[in-house]
């Protein structure tokens, strides 16, 4: 039986990859909107990734018998000074999310439910890979610093980046 507690924390936190989703769709557009497609593609990819994290937890909460309640999703920024700036905020809300899903799993344990611990393994081992890949590129970035053939070329190379399903 899943505890009302452990079923609102976990609609809590398909709100915040929902609004996750949103941020990077909005970071997408408008990256769009300043000619860097290459770097647009990559936050349209990360928006399709953090729909699934959305997703994997709304159909876990199904098999628990659990009910998905849909909150509004709060407004999110919608312009930055620069690419490097998007990429900061980035890992700076990966961090907060990191956090989140990490107290999720304390909660699990306190409770004993352990199916639900279990889930939240693969959404832990996830995070490491976001923080990680969001911190690359921020050090590339660093190096070329306002180098326009180093951008360009930087925008080229996340141009290629293509949407895997992630295994959750
Ligand atoms: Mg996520």
């Amino acid at each position: 039986m899943l505890l009302k507690k452990i079923e609102d924390a976990l609609n809590e936190q398909i709100n915040a990859e929902m609004w996750s989703a949103y941020l990077y769709l909005s970071m997408s557009l408008h990256f769009e909107h300043e000619g860097r497609t290459g770097i647009a593609n990559w936050f349209r990819v990360q928006f399709q990734e953090e729909q699934a994290h959305a997703l994997a937890l709304m159909d876990y909460l199904n098999a628990r018998d659990g009910r998905v309640v849909l909150q509004p999703i709060a407004g999110v920024p919608d312009s930055w000074e620069s690419v490097k700036d998007a990429f900061l905020a980035t890992l700076e809300h990966e961090r907060k999310v990191t956090s989140l899903i990490h107290n999720l799993y304390a909660m699990a344990e306190d409770e004993k439910d352990f199916a639900t611990r279990q889930k939240l393994n693969t959404f832990i081992a996830e995070q490491v890979e976001e923080e990680d890949s969001v911190r690359q590129i921020i050090d590339d970035l660093t190096l070329v610093g306002e180098d326009g053939t180093g951008l360009y070329q930087i925008d080229r190379q996340l141009a290629a980046r293509t949407y895997v399903a992630p295994q959750l």
